[in-house]
């Protein structure tokens, strides 16, 4: 395969192809088109992994051009030859007509001479190079995904009844992504689909340019993909026919089940029923937090919740977070679910694995009640949720009666998001699955590359890249949901987190910025790198995020009602009104809790 990186590879391929065209022009065996351009387009975004390449492919092919397409670690570079008008129509495509999950940042064009291409192809990724390829997030199962694996009766082929209730089921539009890349390029062998070889039918897929799994990497199916497997709280085989059907039936009989999904472990029982949820309550330790909860589609949801329009969009979006929605005066779930709270957390159904196990749910519970699971992180109070088998063994075989596991590995853990619609828009509580790892693109550079541990509890970090967004700067790369940082495997799951965040995007700090507070794991972290340290106040902290993530330079005023954080003199601040911008503040107002200065 021709190394597409090397530029020496490439002048004498250019030589040879313009010595070839002008040797037929010449003897008029290879009449030119009027006129044809070449151009070199470097695309930057979320644009591997989102079927980015097949997609520039059919592109190419529908309007008649030629040239060649790859990844690298910057992004998606494409040479494409043909008519100027041809070429116009595909640059302007190539943005309106992106693949569903593609997020494009920036595309440069640039003239170069034409040199008689007649194919288009995909090229090998070559190896290196500085990193600003950005990863997508982890997406829900697409519908055309779905379909194959919910309906028996569907049209099919024989080949694609390899997927019914397949629960692996994925294509380049939907899947998993940020939880199984271990490295970039984005490429199969560089995640932890590699230890499954493709079988012949989805070798055949992947490589043919109609298919909707042309260079879907995660690609998978009965014959050679993972499977799953129900063990028993002692961890023993459950024998039976179908594990996803049996995982349905103890649900419907009132047991709790530990089931592994796209980002680690969860929790998971009937919503309807109030000694299931009790015990489930008891045996995670969890106070009166209140449960979230899965339905397949957004019909059940509305049985529960008053929905409005902007937080169905919510509910449904390929990112499937947890969304807070009012509950409806007659939602009948169990008390357990969320004591005292007149809101719900509902997600819709993201994997094929969940929707094959509500469908057999609902299918043995009746239409007495809607299918409705309560499905909760696998994890006690304060831990982090399970995501390694021996861990989830470890910790969730005294919680759950069984176990719905699969060999399908997890590289990097994801809890569920949390959002809500509000007034002006979405307003994200969690950043986690379906969100991390996209930047947020902020108004200024970053004087150095460097690393924000963030404060001690709902933890996530941030890191700024330095330079421009045609170097990858300018963005703020905030990590998924870590949690509470006070017990040693939340802190390890911080600083893993941390390291493949460097990896991953190629950043290296100079600076590290931690909370004021002096006895924070993450200040004593912060110091323990060796590097220059910055601490911010946390409400200044609270206030500027803000007003980064809505592009803000100017003074405002702002409110930051949080509990308490540490104050520039030494007492702790609890609700704070300030005049601040990004480099500074003053302390206008606060409550009385401040002023007490409880140390
Ligand atoms: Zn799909
Ligand atoms: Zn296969």
């Amino acid at each position: 395969m021709e190394n597409a990186g090397s530029p020496e590879a490439e002048v004498v391929r250019r030589k040879i192809f313009v010595k070839v065209g002008n040797w037929f022009s010449k003897r008029g065996l290879f009449p030119r088109k009027k006129e044809v351009v070449r151009r070199k387009i470097f695309v930057k975004g979320i644009v591997q992994g989102v079927g980015f390449r097949p997609f520039v492919c059919q592109l190419a092919e529908d309007l008649g051009l030629f040239g060649y397409v790859f990844n690298d670690a910057r992004g998606v570079t494409i040479e494409i030859e043909g008519t100027p008008q041809d070429v116009k129509k595909f640059r302007e495509k190539l943005e309106a007509d992106k693949p569903r999950l593609a997020v494009i940042r920036l595309i440069s064009v640039e003239e170069i001479p034409p040199l008689g291409s007649t194919t288009f192809d995909i090229h090998e990724s070559p190896k290196g190079g500085e990193r600003t390829a950005l990863v997508s997030p982890d997406a829900d199962v697409c519908d055309a995904c779905k379909d194959e694996v919910l309906k028996s009766d569907f049209e099919k082929e024989a080949s694609v009844k390899r997927r019914y209730h397949y629960p692996f089921t994925n294509c380049t539009h939907c899947g998993p992504r940020f939880t199984i890349i271990q490295d970039i390029p984005y490429d199969r062998p560089m995640t932890t689909m590699r230890v499954f070889p493709m079988c012949s039918d989805c070798l055949h897929e992947y490589k043919d340019l109609k298919d909707r799994r042309f260079h879907a990497q995660p690609i998978a199916c009965s014959v050679c993909g993972p499977h799953v497997r129900l063990v028993d709280s002692t961890g023993q085989l459950v024998e039976c026919a179908d594990p996803i059907l049996e995982t349905a039936r103890l649900l419907a009989a009132g047991k709790i089940i530990a089931i592994k999904a796209i980002g680690g472990y969860n929790l998971a029982c009937d919503a309807f029923n109030t000694e299931a949820v009790q015990i489930l309550r008891e045996r995670k330790d969890r106070d009166a937090k209140p449960f979230a909860l899965l339905v397949a589609d957004i019909e059940i949801a509305k049985q529960l919740c008053e929905i409005e329009d902007e937080e169905a969009k919510l509910l449904q979006a390929w990112r499937k977070p947890i969304v807070l929605l009012k509950k409806r005066a007659d939602c009948d779930v169990a008390p357990g679910v969320a004591p005292s709270y007149n809101t719900l957390g509902i997600m819709l159904a993201y994997t094929p694995l969940m929707h094959i196990y509500l469908d057999a749910f609902a299918h043995i519970r009746g239409r007495e009640r809607p299918a409705v699971l309560v499905m909760t992180s696998g994890n006690i109070k304060g831990e982090p949720i399970a995501y390694k088998d021996a861990d989830a063994r470890k910790r969730l075989f005294p919680i759950a009666d069984a176990t719905l596991w699969h060999n399908r590995e997890i590289h990097m853990r994801c809890d569920d998001s949390v959002t809500r619609f509000a007034v002006g828009g979405e307003q994200i509580f969690r950043y986690s699955r379906g969100y991390a790892p996209e930047p947020l693109e902020v108004s200024f550079e970053f004087p150095v590359p460097l690393l924000a541990c963030g404060a001690l509890n709902k933890n996530t970090f941030c890191m700024g890249k330095m330079g421009q967004i045609e170097q990858g700067g300018k963005q703020a790369f905030i990590s998924q949901h870590i949690g509470d940082l006070d017990d040693m495997e939340t802190q390890t799951y911080f600083e893993e987190a941390v390291k493949h965040f460097q990896f991953l995007f190629g950043i290296r700090p100079d600076v590290v910025v931690h909370d004021l507070h002096p006895e924070y794991y993450t200040t004593h972290y912060a110091y323990k790198l060796g590097i220059p340290t910055m601490g911010v106040q946390h409400h200044h902290a609270h206030i500027a995020s803000v007003l980064a993530e809505h592009g803000l330079k100017e003074q405002i005023i702002g409110i930051a009602a949080d509990g308490t954080g540490y104050g520039c003199d030494g007492a702790f601040w609890g609700c704070e009104v300030m005049k601040a911008d990004m480099l500074g503040f003053e302390r206008l107002a606060h409550s009385r809790l401040s002023r007490r200065g409880i140390r």
